[in-house]
């Protein structure tokens, strides 16, 4: 329902849950942030209002991260749980996905990652690109741009909407995200940049917009920058504009 995601010199957890905050008059049922520290991924998430999930913030805090991805949910596969909110890893834990929308194909590839052997944690459409990334992203040759090259393998296997955003332990200063069918803006500060379903998200921070279109992929990246592509790789330069309404 609500994404955001921010990689810059920030504390991330402050900035995720700011534009979790601005998001909530969508609408939600359960909440979830992820920040990438110490090499690996840290999570909470929880059923129910914002509050809730602060609260389990406040009982065990998260460690310092510049770089962060948060979700507020409403459930269409799987109960309104803790377990079934975002974000979801992969087994290896190193793959944290956040998703707007509807996996349509999700039932066959669950069955061929669970063929594969993988455990599933939740009962979402949305888990299975955690693990399909995960495992892409260990096929796909070392070099700059591979979480990127895996989202555009996974999202080329997706039927749906999708909005995604994901980070990987092993890429601690690069965020991807991949849309079909649902929006995902950017924001661009000095030094920083915003993930969002809308521009509510980051309105505290920058007005300095990009709008990504149908079947494309951004990676936002604090040595390379931001790359949009489509989903076969070809560069592409995304939609810019100034955000003109009061925040
Ligand atoms: N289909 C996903 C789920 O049920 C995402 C729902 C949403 O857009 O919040 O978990």
């Amino acid at each position: 329902c609500g994404i955001v995601g921010y990689v810059g010199p920030q504390n991330a957890l402050d900035v995720v849950l700011e534009g979790l905050r601005r998001l909530e008059y969508r609408g939600y049922d359960s909440a979830g942030v992820a920040v990438l520290a110490e090499g690996g991924q840290a999570t909470a998430k929880r059923a129910g209002k914002l509050a809730n999930l602060e609260k389990a913030l406040a009982d065990s805090p998260l460690p310092e991260s510049t770089i962060g991805i948060g979700h507020t949910r409403w459930a269409t596969h799987g109960g309104p749980t803790d377990r079934n909110a975002h974000p979801h890893l992969s087994a290896d834990g190193k793959v944290a996905v956040i998703h707007n929308g509807i996996i349509e194909n999700f039932a066959a590839l669950r069955a061929e990652c669970e063929t594969a052997g993988v455990e599933f944690a939740s009962e979402t459409d949305t888990e299975v690109t955690a693990h399909l990334l995960a495992a892409t992203y260990d096929a796909t040759p070392e070099g700059p741009g591979r979480l990127a090259e895996a989202m555009r393998a996974v999202s080329r296997r997706l039927e749906g909407a999708f909005t995604l955003v994901a980070s990987h332990a092993d890429e601690p200063d690069t965020l991807v995200a991949s849309r079909r069918n649902s929006p995902l803006v950017v924001g661009v500060g000095d030094g920083e940049y915003f993930l969002g379903s809308d521009v509510a998200a980051f309105i505290a921070h920058t007005r300095d917009a990009r709008e990504l279109g149908q079947d494309q992929v951004v990676e936002l990246d604090r040595d390379r920058g931001l790359t949009v592509t489509d989903f076969d790789g070809t560069v592409v330069e995304p939609t810019a504009y100034t955000v003109d309404w009061d925040a």
